[in-house]
């Protein structure tokens, strides 16, 4: 009886919709969110507020509103600023696509494309071709085909050569990647069995040669590519492990994941296996990610023999993992900017790569001379890393600028993370640094406005 007595007077107290809808702090959602949606989370809010003893006041209730369609405005897809100093950074969307990529995308995906027509002969073609000249050109390759995702190449290959068969793998290569993937986990979906050889830090010739059956599907070869194992240790080089699948007949397959298609040591770092040394050695096919090293969007890349990827290309499974014209088109931009000579620059990721540590510090130092003093910044060394689980232990020497805001680093840091652009950088010693290894010059404005407003 109580309570039903509190809940009438309750909604007699509670404002209306409307009152909230007039507030310029919650009006300047409707842009974002639409005005129906803001309408929805101010009533979702007073509908729980009915419930509380005492009834929220007026301005708690309004903070509660903003507090909801805050949280509604950060779950769409934002764009963000990266100040972490990782430039493949999975949770901010790995590589950022070069602008002919994004012009690609632009021109053939608001409109028609010849996507699946062959304009030669006028019939049907296939959307998989758009890249493969490009993908043989660059890596030597014979053949190639594209799917959504690396982990998806390796699901077609395993799926298409070793079900109901046996997969020889290394027991120092059965990785774990982030996101759930995992190497035997993912064999065991396709249906193939996993043979492993080898102890955790040796292995040997011998022993994928002792392990072969007439049942013997394939040999995986995976790369390490989030992790080492130094110390005593014996691994078989990948050429005499395709020579051994070529004497014995059986496919050798490497999933190389990063999928490098420049040597990295022109850009001073340790030289990470590329494509082009997987096909040399004699890999019948390669798996790799479009969105790591090579810059590209999201896609998984199998390039190998005309006849296994042939195979792969008839499996029906295929389907599921198509990728669309966005992709492609984006994938065929980027692919096209490693044949000319100056292409590289265009991409990110290696502009990033390539930024000297003079032009990050004068950059920082900019910044600096712009914000006010009480943010505390100054120019620090800062160290970068390539992330996305590639080159895990080398550290690129960067820039950052160091601030020590009044309030302290992870409050202002939350302030940054809900502006608009999101800014995002990482906390040390105390002190909120931005590296500006990833963050492109034509975003410094956007940072020191970024800055500036959340001082305020
Ligand atoms: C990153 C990676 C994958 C997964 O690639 P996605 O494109 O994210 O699916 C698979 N294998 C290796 C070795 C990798 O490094």
């Amino acid at each position: 009886m109580n309570l039903l007595g509190s809940g009438r007077e309750s909604l007699a107290a509670i404002p209306a919709v409307h009152r909230f809808l007039d507030e310029p702090a919650v009006r300047r959602y409707e842009f974002a969110l639409g005005r129906e949606n803001v309408k929805r989370a101010i009533a979702g809010e007073l509908d729980d507020a009915r419930s509380r003893v005492p009834l929220p006041e007026y301005e708690a209730l309004l903070a509660g509103v903003i507090d909801r369609l805050e949280r509604e405005r950060t779950q769409a897809l934002l764009e963000t600023i990266n100040a972490t100093g990782v430039m493949l950074h999975t949770n901010l969307g790995r590589a950022p696509l070069a602008v002919p990529a994004l012009e690609a995308v632009r021109r053939t995906g608001g409109g028609y494309s010849n996507l699946e027509f062959d304009l030669q002969a006028g019939t049907r073609g296939s959307r998989y071709a758009r890249v493969t000249a490009l993908l043989t050109a660059i890596t030597g390759a014979p053949d190639a085909l594209v799917v959504n995702n690396c982990a998806a190449a390796v699901l077609l290959i395993l799926d298409t050569l070793a079900k109901g068969r046996e997969a020889i793998v290394a027991r120092n290569q059965l990785i774990e990647i982030g996101g759930g993937f995992r190497l035997p986990d993912v064999l065991e979906r396709s249906g193939a069995r996993l043979v492993e050889v080898g102890a955790t830090n040796k292995v040997y010739l011998r022993d994928y040669e002792r392990a072969l059956t007439p049942n013997t599907a394939l040999l995986l070869r995976s790369h390490p590519s989030n992790y080492r194992i130094s110390g005593f240790t014996h691994d078989v080089p990948p050429e005499e492990l395709a020579a051994l699948g070529k004497r014995v007949g059986v496919p050798v397959v490497e999933d190389l994941g990063s999928g490098a298609l420049v040597d990295l040591a022109a850009y001073g770092l340790p030289h990470e296996r590329t494509v082009q040394d997987a096909v040399r050695d004699g890999i019948d096919a390669v798996a790799f990610s479009g969105d790591k090293l090579l810059g590209g969007p999201q896609a998984g890349i199998v390039v190998g023999t005309a006849a296994l990827i042939a195979r792969l290309r008839d499996n029906p499974l295929l389907r599921a993992l198509r990728v669309d014209k966005s992709t492609i088109a984006a994938l065929g931009a980027t692919l096209r900017l490693y044949l000319s000579a100056e292409g590289l620059e265009a991409i990110p990721l290696y502009r990033m790569l390539g930024a000297s540590q003079r032009e990050l510090r004068s950059r920082a130092q900019r910044y600096v001379d712009e914000l006010p003093a009480l943010l505390g910044a100054c120019v620090v060394e800062s160290s970068a890393r390539v992330g996305g689980g590639c080159l895990p232990e080398t550290e690129i020497a960067s820039i950052a600028v160091s601030l020590r805001p009044p309030g302290g680093a992870d409050a202002f840091a939350a302030r940054l993370r809900r502006g608009e652009p999101a800014l995002v950088g990482r906390i040390e010693n105390g002190a909120l640094l931005l590296d500006l290894r990833t963050v492109a010059p034509e975003q410094d404005a956007a940072v020191v406005t970024a800055l500036q407003a959340a001082i305020r």
